[in-house]
């Protein structure tokens, strides 16, 4: 398989480590937290302009009645979350929710669909509804669940930029979230991405009563990927009524920008996104997050199904923190 980080100069291979050791990903959660946010924004210098945020919004094209279990998501039918099954979203319909998107200052506009894996006539639709928004402007990213190398090489002639399809969590810690498919079904998917020349989104979740050893266990994992995901999405759990996740004891915030300032370091050119989670959190812990190497948020009052900030407040914030959305 030929890498796009082959042809990239000596010095820039040399910092995208895939080789990183758990002690050493350990030893980085370990530091003082000053010092790890300190050696995190520093990294991130190094590789973007810490004033630019990548702004994505996503659209759930297909809700609800997923067969799979993941015990975090309200879109799981064996769970009673109160989201109700719907049909795939009409083209005009998702063409029309992306141009909104544009106009309010989206980039990149994500389409989710709950299924396990797409079945071929739904992919049909899904790769016209990539063209659709792709004759926006717009960069494209789905989430479809598992995908064959097939599917992949059919979503990349549509045009698609970025599949979406998460780790998650740390390998030991994974059959405690999801049973339905495995931990090497996901490394499949993503390397049938990669191998049809699509780009990565690809992170995980923590505050999922998961501990400290596990969050040092995804970030080995993410990093270990033959080439680091383009976009790493670090999402702050959202306990949802009904889901077998909705009691757990909730995940020191700091905890959380500890996680974001590792994945910045161990995977230095990547986009980290400070991604679910962002309702119930301060403005402050936000601010912590960019600091510590965040450059992407999700922007638009929904994610799927879950609360989102409201648009007003983002660019508040934004204006707040000196930050302006990425070129
Ligand atoms: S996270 Fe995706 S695959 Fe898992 S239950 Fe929810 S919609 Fe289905």
């Amino acid at each position: 398989m030929s890498l796009a980080h082959d042809n990239l100069p000596q010095e820039i291979r040399a910092a995208r480590r895939h080789d990183w050791t758990r002690e050493e990903v350990r030893g980085l959660f370990a530091l003082p937290f000053p010092e790890l946010v300190f050696r995190a924004a520093g990294v991130h210098r190094q590789n973007f302009d810490p004033a630019e945020v990548q702004i994505s919004t996503l659209l759930s094209v297909k809700t609800g009645g997923c067969p799979e279990d993941c015990a975090y998501c309200p879109q799981a039918a064996q769970y009673d979350t109160g989201v109700m099954a719907g049909k795939l979203m009409s083209l005009d319909a998702v063409v029309a929710e992306a141009r909104t998107a544009k106009a309010a200052g989206a980039q990149r506009f994500c389409m989710g669909a709950a299924w396990r894996s797409p079945k071929d006539r739904d992919l049909d639709s899904v790769c016209a509804m990539v063209e659709g928004v792709k004759a926006l402007g717009m960069e494209t990213c789905v989430t479809l669940g598992m995908l064959t190398d097939a599917q992949a090489r059919r979503l990349k002639a549509s045009g698609l930029d970025y599949y979406n399809h998460n780790l998650d969590t740390s390998p030991e810690y994974y059959g405690a979230i999801i049973t339905t498919r495995t931990f090497q079904d996901r490394l499949d998917t993503l390397a049938h991405v990669r191998e049809a020349g699509i780009h990565v989104c690809c992170g995980g979740i923590v505050g999922m009563g998961e501990g400290a050893e596990d969050r040092v266990g995804m970030i080995v994992a993410l990093a270990a990927l033959p080439v680091h995901p383009e976009s790493v999405p670090i999402n702050m759990l959202v306990r949802v009524e009904g889901t077998p996740l909705a009691d757990g004891a909730p995940l020191d915030p700091l905890d959380f920008v500890r996680t974001i300032a590792v994945a910045r370091i161990t995977m230095p050119a990547s986009v980290v996104r400070l991604s679910a989670g962002r309702e119930d959190m301060s403005d402050e812990c936000q601010a912590l997050c960019f600091l510590a190497g965040a450059n992407s948020i999700f922007y638009g009052p929904k994610l799927l199904t879950t609360p989102n900030p409201g648009r007003d407040h983002d660019m508040v914030l934004l204006d707040r923190l000196g930050l302006r959305p990425m070129e």
